[in-house]
């Protein structure tokens, strides 16, 4: 797997990076002429509007980062002044704040979703209680200290944040980098932006009207995450992450002709899932999805089924797809892969498991996972057969060329699969071809 796509480039700074970017600019050039009031509003409505869509759309993990962000805005709010002098309430509550809003948002990455059941919210929700009380009262204890001649001689500015700051941020920043890389998941992302400008924020909480941009900022940043992840999900296949077939039928209303479209389907794969369970099943779709989605000659691969893929070649003829068709089938059938260790689930699921139950052939996923278990060492690999199709130059209905391709499918099927047949050109020759490549 390639760390730096384009698409996973992409998926970092979009929208999160963007949003940051868009109000340094505006608040550097001086174009947000917003009055501190406005900006307020804003804020909270940032604020309540980011929890409420976290709310509906079962975020958790957004839901407790918008509600750390509120936390240490509120507790810088309630006790700075107009000025953070050092030693002040607000000042430390300025610094409390550069210590636990990058371990909350460290603990928030690496959470689990699991909901707003009470058995996963209580125990985050003890916690920013807890913090919360502690940070009270050690600004509560400053407040009792007063320190005039400290006072005298300190402006607010961006050294009111404690010199820890830059690297607990920094080291923070590097926690969620590397989850988003692992997750490519727009909550990870989202959180590793908010941290950047509730960083900003703090470093500007000597001047309101940038700190409260830069915190409007975190929570939208948090807030848009849910919207790209709802996109993600209608428009992704989350096993594959391939684009979905919504995507797919989107696609084909731009279309123009010329252009082609494949479709793929694993070879015996009901066989395949029989012997070696359903989640073995699972990886095997992603191998062949990764093997797709890396298809050369300007195609872009879609799941639109079970075990079926679409691959849309925009303004391309079968004669100029069909090598590189013939090239992914080859490299799928050469990819090998070893079952996980871990796969312990290797018995059929819902309708097969239930009819095993009630025919009293239990004995059969003992079968299987004792199979499974002898040629576990053993790599692994699957087939694909492959249908392609060409609209006429003219013909701009593309369930005419789907349909033309499933035929061409149908044949690589009955000609023994493992193959590449085309419907626009002579079976012979991409025979031929095939056996060449082959
Ligand atoms: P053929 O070579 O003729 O295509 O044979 P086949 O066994 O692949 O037949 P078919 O294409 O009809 O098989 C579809 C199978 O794909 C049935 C089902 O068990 C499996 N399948 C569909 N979706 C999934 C999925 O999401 N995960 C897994 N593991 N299997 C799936
Ligand atoms: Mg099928
Ligand atoms: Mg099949």
């Amino acid at each position: 797997m390639r760390i730096w796509s384009k698409t996973t480039i992409k998926s970092l700074v979009m929208p999160g990076g963007v949003l940051l970017l868009g109000v340094a600019v505006l608040l550097w050039s001086g174009w947000l002429t917003l009055a501190l009031p406005a900006l307020n509003f804003l804020y909270y409505s940032a604020t309540v509007g980011g929890m409420l869509l976290a709310w509906r759309f079962h975020s958790s993990r957004i839901f407790f980062a918008v509600l750390v962000l509120l936390l240490a805005g509120q507790s810088i709010a309630l006790f700075g002044g107009p000025h953070l002098w050092p030693g002040t309430p607000g000042w430390v509550a300025v610094q409390s704040a550069a210590i636990i809003v990058p371990l909350d948002f460290i603990l928030i990455a690496l959470m689990q979703e699991r909901g707003f059941t009470i058995a996963a919210a209580a125990p985050v929700g003890i916690l920013l209680f807890v913090q919360s009380t502690i940070v009270a009262v050690l600004c509560r204890a400053a407040e009792d200290m007063p320190s005039p001649s400290v006072r005298m001689h300190h402006v607010a500015t961006a050294s009111s944040l404690p010199g820890y700051a830059l690297p607990v941020f920094a080291a923070a920043a590097i926690v969620l980098l590397t989850r988003f890389i692992l997750t490519r998941k727009p909550v990870d992302s989202a959180l590793l932006w908010s941290l950047a400008a509730f960083f900003l924020s703090l470093r500007s909480s000597g001047t309101a009207r940038v700190s409260i941009a830069y915190s409007v900022t975190a929570s939208c940043i948090l807030g848009a995450s849910i919207i790209e992840n709802s996109y993600l999900l209608a428009y992704h296949d989350e096993l594959t992450t391939l684009p979905s077939r919504r995507a797919f039928n989107d696609a084909l209303l731009r279309l123009q002709p010329p252009y082609s479209i494949a479709v793929v389907d694993i070879d015996h794969f009901k066989r395949f899932n029989d012997t070696y369970g359903h989640d073995t099943g699972d990886q095997v779709l992603r191998l062949v999805a990764g093997g797709l989605g890396r298809v050369t000659g300007g195609g872009q691969a879609y799941r639109c089924g079970g075990e079926e893929f679409n691959i849309l070649f925009p303004g391309k003829t079968t004669a100029e797809v069909v090598d590189h068709l013939e090239q992914l089938r080859k490299t799928i059938e050469l990819s090998e892969f070893r079952m996980r260790s871990g796969d312990r689930r290797q018995s059929p699921r819902g309708p097969d498991r239930r009819a095993e139950r009630t025919s009293g052939r239990a004995r059969k996923g003992h079968a299987i996972r004792q199979l499974v278990q002898e040629k576990s060492s053993e790599p692994l690999s699957v087939t694909v057969s492959i249908g392609v199709a060409t609209s006429a130059k003219d013909e701009s209905n593309p369930d005419i060329v789907l349909q033309a391709a499933d035929k061409a499918l149908y044949r690589a099927k009955g000609n023994g699969r493992n193959r590449v047949e085309t419907a626009s050109v002579p079976r012979r020759r991409s025979r031929a071809k095939a056996a060449e490549i082959a």
